[in-house]
């Protein structure tokens, strides 16, 4: 008899065999030891966009300043900022000081437990608000993240790609009906520990899988194409050109604080032109930009050019440091710039970007 089957494994055994599988090969995840939902938020929130070594450090240091949502609650945002720098995406701390407010406006201090309660809080979205009513309730909600998409995905051939909102529906669906016998929280940990450990993105390690018998991608020899790729959608390519103005004498930069609603609101930098194009400005468009923003330059030495380019979810941005030595002043008795010591630059929170270029200066 053929041992291997063709038709989609049943939740219910899908669920059984995975746990099995959890029994026998557990990974501590320090960070889902607590049943404590602040602590599994903010974990969550982290390892977002940040890998696990490097973000088990800031969470580290998160929780020890601020160990529950009350101390986050009274802290001042600037120095709640502070500790998220170097983390990037800086949309996830301004939503978790927005959540914290509505937990201890709204809530009393105290998380919601239902998934529907906690999807509306700020910057919590349906894998996150899984993740905190799994792990801290116990609530049969089944997580939905790459690994787990990719997995089931494999398992029952699912051709679409995985980012699809009715692939999405079609996987939850299955998930949801192997969710409700298991302890959901065991459940969880188990789907995604499967996706990093043996069912990985690329060389999965099918000869020793639990479902190897089970899996139509496998049965198919279809595993390498599935997920099946989304066709990207080409990134919005930005222009900085940062005027970083160093007065030799007074040991002294100017800063300004973003309030543009697009990316880094809030963090520091130095003066900024966006441009159409790549193109360097040479010193007679420099003094001329500058004077526009309200900084009147004198006898200004262009001691270097460096260009540099990020890419973030949906743009790329090509960055020009123009490195000028020059006395400045204002010229507007209301600019948004103001002096600073280049010593005490590094206190203030800056974009990764422009860290990684401080840290190659004297300043
Ligand atoms: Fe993934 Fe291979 Fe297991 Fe299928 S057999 S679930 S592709 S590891």
């Amino acid at each position: 008899m053929n041992k291997y089957h063709d038709t989609p494994i049943k939740p219910e055994d899908f669920a059984y065999d995975l746990i099995q599988w959890h029994k026998k090969n557990p990974r501590p995840m320090p960070w889902l030891e607590t049943k404590d939902p602040y602590q599994i938020w903010i974990s969550e929130i982290i390892l977002q966009q940040t890998r696990v070594a490097q973000g088990w450090a800031y969470y580290q240091r998160f929780i020890q300043r601020f160990p529950t949502i009350h101390t986050l609650y009274a802290a001042d945002e600037t120095e709640i900022i502070k500790y998220w720098e170097g983390l990037g995406y800086y949309a996830r701390i301004r939503n978790i000081i927005k959540t914290a407010n509505v937990i201890v406006g709204q809530y009393n201090g105290h998380f919601p437990k239902t998934y529907d309660d906690l999807l509306k809080l700020p910057g919590i979205g349906p894998y996150t608000a899984a993740a905190i009513a799994g792990f801290a309730f116990e609530v049969p909600t089944p997580v939905l993240d790459g690994n787990v998409l990719r997995v089931v995905s494999r398992l029952l051939a699912i051709e679409t790609p995985s980012q699809n909102q009715k692939t999405k529906q079609q996987i939850y669906h299955f998930l949801h009906q192997a969710i409700q016998k298991t302890l959901p929280s065991s459940f969880n940990q188990a789907l995604m520990n499967y996706g990093a450990l043996v069912c990985t993105p690329s060389n999965p390690n099918c000869p020793t899988c639990t479902f190897q018998h089970r899996c139509i991608s496998l049965l198919k020899n279809i595993v390498a194409s599935i997920p099946a790729k989304k066709i990207k959608m080409e990134k919005k390519e930005r222009y900085f050109h940062y005027f970083v103005l160093t007065d030799p004498k007074q040991k002294t930069t100017l800063l300004s604080q973003r309030n543009e609603k697009d990316i880094w609101r809030l963090l520091f930098q130095f003066p900024l032109l966006e441009k159409e194009d790549d193109l360097s400005l040479d010193m007679n468009s420099i003094v001329s930009a500058l004077k526009e923003m309200g900084i009147e330059v004198s006898s200004p030495h262009l001691h270097s050019v460096e260009k540099h380019h990020q890419l973030l979810t949906h743009q790329k941005i090509h960055f020009h440091f123009y490195d000028i030595r020059t006395e400045f002043h204002g010229t507007k008795t209301q600019t948004k710039y103001f002096k600073v010591n280049l010593t005490e630059v590094k206190s203030y929170t800056l974009p990764v970007i422009l860290i990684k270029f401080l840290k190659s200066k004297i300043i």
